[in-house]
């Protein structure tokens, strides 16, 4: 056991407590493979009184109708993780295997930022809307509308950006009047359970509002996408994942918010700086091994330049190494768990038999006995219709291919069943802008631009998802509209 300290227990209607069964389940830490202590392994009967908790909340408390109470709430869980801020921090780089330098922005400091953003979004938000008058049917009637919290979320997420997904769900959801259940990756229990923590003991969010359900098992979350008293499900994980939590949420009609997978175009037009562009290119797929839904995957290039970017995206791969996390210079960490980076050889390995060359990677580094490290890989050589160009792969893995125009870069970026993200380069601002425009795709970065903030929405055209999560769009999500009417 290491001397990074988690949360062993659930969060049940206000109660911090074991599984029923008295079960509990490791935690590893995936750049030591060292066992960092144990999290409560909730079962089917935690799950159905974490449900029941929460749907109390929400019929029988005044949380719903209460702003003020919420707002104060998310305030108090956002001090609270500031409080806490260096202890969450090494035990987020010990259990995700994030690079320390990412927990100043996505792994950490930018969704607990996004609390308080998202409390104040809360505060000035306009709950009624005032229609006027009209006569339908001749009768003269004063209309408006109000914004009502949608009832019972479940929220199911994965690992790799764990505070990121877990709070861009719950602090939205809370700050709307929502009761949430949430039930994290397996991999990554400590990272949901100390907010369970940091909820029930440093704020004043009643019992039964948020509920926190660590398990090993993955069917706790489809419970959640079948039980009738769930009103909605916000889900981010894979598209496969995606699809059975649709179908599972079908029979009772859930509103389902669905954050799924990737494989995003990096596109250089003939005009841009080609030095700019594939550093850029190759820090994004080193960024946290590639483990990112938002990661360009497909490096998408002039074909006369081909040369060229390959030789620059390399010699910048080159240069962040698969490395240990907690060095605050490392960009490129472990991949989460071995049976990971069993499935991110599977695709170097298909690679190869598709007719693909490694320009440099392809396997584990030498110099790291222990951890689930993957080499940062560039690939070329794959025909556009091979399956390591097609699949989301969530490792460090870029393959480039060659483009014959802008029209041409259009189609290669979108021939995919994926939109989530991508980025355009040119010297050509407007040129770079009418490109993005033309990609079907959630999000986009042009010349370098970033999107990611708490009000910036994000989320997937085509199978990448459905919905957006954080920014105003994100927050509405878990808002219903009524509309009422009286006598004018
Ligand atoms: P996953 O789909 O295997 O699991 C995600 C979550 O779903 C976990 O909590 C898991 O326990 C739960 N789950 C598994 N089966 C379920 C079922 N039948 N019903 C309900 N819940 C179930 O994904 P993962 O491996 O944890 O994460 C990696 C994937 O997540 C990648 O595909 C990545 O692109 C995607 N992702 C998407 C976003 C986004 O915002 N679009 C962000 C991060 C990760």
């Amino acid at each position: 056991m290491s001397d990074i300290t988690g949360e062993e227990r659930l969060l049940i209607d206000g109660e911090l407590r074991a599984a029923r069964s008295g079960a509990v389940f490791e935690t590893i830490n995936p750049a030591t493979e060292e066992v960092l202590g144990v999290a409560a392994d909730g079962g089917p009967e935690d799950m159905n009184e974490a449900i029941a908790a929460a749907r109390r909340a929400f019929d029988e408390t005044g949380w719903s109708t209460d702003v003020d109470l919420r707002v104060r709430g998310l305030r108090q869980l956002h001090q609270a993780f500031l409080a806490h801020a260096d202890e969450i921090r090494a035990m987020t780089v010990a259990e995700v295997g994030s690079p320390l330098s990412m927990t100043t922005h996505a792994q950490l400091d930018s969704p607990v930022a996004g609390l308080a953003w998202v409390a104040d979004l809360a505060e000035r938000y306009a709950w009624e809307e005032d229609l006027g008058v009209a006569e339908p049917l001749g009768i003269a009637s004063h209309r408006w509308t109000r914004k009502e919290a949608a009832g019972v979320v479940g929220a199911i997420s994965p690992w790799n950006v764990p505070h990121q997904i877990n709070l861009a769900k719950v602090g939205p959801a809370l700050a709307a009047g929502a009761t949430v259940v949430l039930k994290p990756a397996p991999d990554t229990p400590w990272c949901a359970s100390v907010l369970g923590r940091l909820v029930a003991e440093e704020t004043d969010i009643p019992a039964g509002v948020f509920n926190v359900v660590t398990s090993s098992d993955h069917r706790l979350g489809a419970m959640l996408s079948t039980d009738p008293r769930v009103d909605q499900i916000s889900f981010t994980g894979s598209t496969a994942t995606g699809r059975k939590v649709m179908a599972d949420a079908a029979p009772t009609l859930k509103k389902v918010f669905l954050e799924l997978g990737g494989k995003s175009a990096f596109v250089i037009l003939d005009d841009a700086d080609m030095a700019a562009a594939t550093a850029m290119a190759a820090f994004t797929i080193c960024t946290h091994a590639g483990q990112g839904c938002a990661i360009t995957t497909r490096l998408v290039v002039p074909r006369a330049l081909f040369d060229e970017a390959v030789e620059g995206a390399a010699t910048v791969m080159g240069m962040l190494p698969a490395s240990d996390p907690t060095d605050p210079g490392t960009v490129c960490g472990p991949l989460i768990s071995a049976v990971q980076r069993d499935r991110v050889e599977g695709y170097l390995r298909l690679a190869k038999e598709e007719g693909g060359t490694f320009v440099i990677g392809g396997g584990r580094p030498e110099d790291h006995e222990r951890g689930f490290f993957i080499e940062p890989t560039l690939i070329v050589g794959l025909d556009p219709t091979s399956r390591v160009v097609r699949e989301e792969i969530f490792g460090p893995v870029l393959v480039v291919i060659a483009h014959d125009g802008d029209d041409d870069a259009v189609r290669i970026a979108n021939d995919s069943i994926y939109g989530l993200s991508g980025s355009v380069f040119s010297a050509d601002r407007d040129r770079a802008v009418g490109v993005a425009n033309r990609i079907r795709t959630g999000t986009i970065g042009v010349n370098g631009g970033l999107w990611f903030s708490p009000d910036v929405p994000f989320g997937g055209y085509k199978q990448s998802g459905l919905g957006r999560e954080m920014g105003v769009a994100g927050f509405e999500e878990y808002l219903e509209t009524k509309s009422i009417a009286e006598p004018a």
